[in-house]
């Protein structure tokens, strides 16, 4: 039915790596950037991946879930009657971490299950009837978007000014994806 990203769709990644890349590089990659990969002048993007991945493994439980975005997953779980589905690029070496961020954040407000995919596509990792996702990467977009319905991107500096696919929906936040489920049930 509708599955969903973690990073910057429930969780709040950006503050955290911009602290940690800010402390280990003395350069702020700032809450605006307009490209999803980070490029630090004399770092190679293995660098960058790498600082990256330390970052949240070390930093993941400091990161706060994006406002409202439990409260609408909550809805959501009521509204479809099954558990959400989280698929993540995160790397599978980031399982305990992301497992106990979402033990702490969501308790047992819904049921989830999480699918790490190590940066590979999205789309072999889905449900079998998932119809929506969404997500704020544009590598992810674009991807999603042949295979499905409708992909809901959330509205960041490093999709604003990327050509969306047809089939794309721009929201802020996920309280229009609730309304939308709710429409459809
Ligand atoms: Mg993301």
């Amino acid at each position: 039915m509708i599955e969903f990203d973690l990073d910057d769709v429930i969780t709040d990644c950006q503050e955290i790596v911009r602290l940690g890349i800010l402390e280990r590089t003395g350069y702020d990659i700032t809450y605006d950037r307009q490209t999803y990969y980070v490029q630090i002048e004399g770092l190679t993007n293995k660098d960058i991946g790498n600082m990256v991945f330390e970052i949240l493994l070390k930093d993941t439980k400091k990161m706060k879930a994006i406002p409202g975005a439990i409260e609408s997953l909550e809805h959501i779980a009521k509204l479809i009657r099954r558990p959400i589905g989280i698929v993540t690029s995160r790397r599978e070496k980031l399982r305990e971490v992301t497992a106990d961020w979402m033990a702490y954040n969501i308790k047992d407000r819904f049921k989830y299950h999480l699918v790490f995919t190590n940066g590979d596509s999205k789309t072999p990792h889905l449900a079998k009837d998932t119809r929506f996702f969404v997500d704020d990467n544009a590598e992810n977009i674009k991807d999603l978007s042949k295979q499905l319905d409708n992909i809901f991107v959330i509205n960041r500096g490093w999709n604003e000014n990327m050509l969306l696919p047809k089939n794309a929906i721009r929201v802020n936040d996920l309280k229009p994806v609730a309304r939308f489920i709710s429409k459809m049930m």
